[in-house]
């Protein structure tokens, strides 16, 4: 129920600094997530919840960056967000212009975060140029947030590969199949390394939710 307890290194928590307390979402799923444990998390926007999963996904980079010394080329990290704006809160997009001023701060507060940590990550979105995307992605990356669609364009493009991703996150995970995600979330998580940790957040668990949890998690996973 505190910071301090959450034994986190300061440059992870830069960016909770001006809160006084985790949320209980991210008090919940700290723990877990930082165990490496499959995670599904019933949980609203509002709640913390990008925190919830982004500090655990910072660590995960921080360990493997510490690890190598060499520049790593594939991501390590995947989040898949339903919306543009989803996919922003978490990451820096190409094009700074394309956010509005609340977008921008929390995906700064986040950027900051990584850049602390020696994390990169990039924001992959349809509506949008696929080259400033592509360059991005060649310059290397450790953590992508993204839409299904447009990712799954740039890989079909050979322009990303997953196959070292290890943390991946579904977030919205009911929205992004009502959306008629479902084929490219199956078709993009089968194609993350099979040694992965996998999150869930979904405000609402139908069994479309619920069979995509069974097919592709660990047999028992920590519901929250
Ligand atoms: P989210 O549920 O991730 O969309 O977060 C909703 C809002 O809660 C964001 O504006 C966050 O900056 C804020 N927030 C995240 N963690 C905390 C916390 N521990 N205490 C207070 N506010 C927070």
């Amino acid at each position: 129920s505190s910071f301090e307890e959450a034994k986190l290194p300061d440059e992870v928590l830069q960016c909770c600094k001006s809160f006084s307390k985790p949320s209980p979402i991210q008090s919940h799923a700290w723990p877990y997530l930082l165990d490496g444990r499959d995670f599904i998390g019933i949980a609203a926007t509002g709640s913390g919840k990008t925190l919830a999963f982004g500090i655990p996904a910072l660590m995960h980079i921080r360990h493997s960056v510490n690890q190598k010394t060499t520049r790593r080329v594939n991501p390590l990290c995947l989040v898949l967000s339903p919306t543009r704006e989803l996919a922003q809160q978490f990451g820096i997009p190409p094009l700074s212009s394309c956010f509005d001023a609340a977008e921008k701060m929390i995906a700064d507060v986040l950027y900051k975060a990584g850049k602390s940590c020696g994390a990169r990550s990039v924001c992959l979105y349809g509506g949008t140029s696929k080259k400033p995307q592509i360059s991005a992605l060649k310059a290397g990356v450790d953590i992508v947030i993204g839409t299904p669609g447009r990712l799954k364009d740039l890989m079909r493009m050979g322009c990303c590969r997953l196959q070292e991703v290890s943390y991946v996150v579904l977030d919205e995970a009911d929205r992004m199949l009502d959306m008629g995600f479902e084929p490219q979330v199956r078709s993009i998580l089968s194609q993350t390394c099979s040694v992965r940790q996998l999150v869930m957040f979904s405000a609402t668990w139908p069994p479309s939710v619920h069979q995509l949890a069974q097919e592709f998690m660990d047999p028992n996973p920590v519901k929250v």
